[in-house]
């Protein structure tokens, strides 16, 4: 079965910061028919309580639009029976916001919710433009960057003990920049792994980190391998931002799943997880 769970359409607030109005959900259906899909998902951005033009986590659907866009979700659901159409968000993980968040995973019917970190401790990952990656890490020290790894994997592991999510997005995009500690934080990832297990959370295999400066797959081959060993399951996606980013990298992804070992994909509906074989 050939499956996308992270999928952006115009909705996002990033894709409507870079203009991409035309990216709408029903050309991404007609995009994943084509290539050959036999079920997505649609994961636009949100953030608990983030409102029209609030600047900060600009990235996110406006909460006013998120029945706008289950509306049209299920509407596409209905209208095109050759490939399965579900409908989910990539949820933000902010501890102060987590009674908010749990409330919108609880108001709309999704499928799937994807938690994600991309603020922590007074980090920011997500859209940190180009020239600004510098500015994020450079002349940091040895020690801050370890400091921003541990921040990062406590804040994943908070967010898989929450209850609010299904899938753990992108696992380490905290490297996406190409910025890693000399110093081996591997115990750290074996106990973030473990706490996912525990939480009987799925993990995402991101595709889109081939495109970042790390060049590697969210996560990477030996996370994978750890959490395919500790029996946490796997589904896939490729993080589209554009249309024609329906199956970045897809035949990578899925041969990485099948090296590490894995022989099925969770899929979800209604919030309960089921498997396709690969
Ligand atoms: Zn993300
Ligand atoms: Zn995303």
């Amino acid at each position: 079965m050939k499956i996308n769970y992270h999928i952006h359409t115009s909705y996002s607030g990033d894709m409507i910061l870079e203009g991409r109005l035309s990216e709408t959900p029903e050309k991404y259906v007609l995009a994943a028919i084509e290539k050959g899909f036999d079920e997505i998902c649609f994961t636009d951005h949100v953030v608990a309580g983030r409102q029209k033009n609030e600047h900060l986590h600009g990235y996110a659907i406006d909460i006013e639009r998120i029945p706008e866009y289950v509306r049209e979700i299920k509407a596409l659901a209905k209208k095109y029976h050759s490939i399965k159409i579900r409908i989910g968000m990539e949820l933000d993980w902010l501890p102060e916001k987590s009674d908010e968040a749990k409330a919108l995973t609880k108001k709309f019917p999704f499928d799937c919710v994807l938690g994600s970190v991309h603020v922590f401790g007074g980090y920011k990952t997500e859209n940190v433009v180009p020239e600004k990656i510098e500015l994020f890490w450079s002349g940091k020290s040895e020690e801050e960057i370890y400091a921003r790894y541990v921040a990062y994997y406590r804040a994943l592991q908070e967010m898989a003990k929450s209850g609010i999510f299904d899938v753990v997005a992108h696992l380490d995009a905290i490297n996406r920049d190409g910025y890693v500690p000399k110093k081996s934080f591997w115990p750290l990832i074996e106990e973030t792994i473990d706490v996912i297990a525990k939480a009987k959370l799925c993990v995402e295999v991101n595709t889109k980190g081939l495109k970042k400066r790390i060049k590697k797959m969210h996560p990477s081959p030996e996370i994978l391998a750890l959490c395919r060993k500790k029996g946490v399951p796997v589904t896939i996606g490729t993080d589209a931002h554009w249309v024609r980013e329906i199956s970045l990298h897809y035949d990578d992804g899925i041969n990485l799943i099948r090296s590490v070992g894995y022989e099925r994909l969770a899929v979800f509906e209604g919030r309960k997880m089921g498997f396709v074989k690969i």
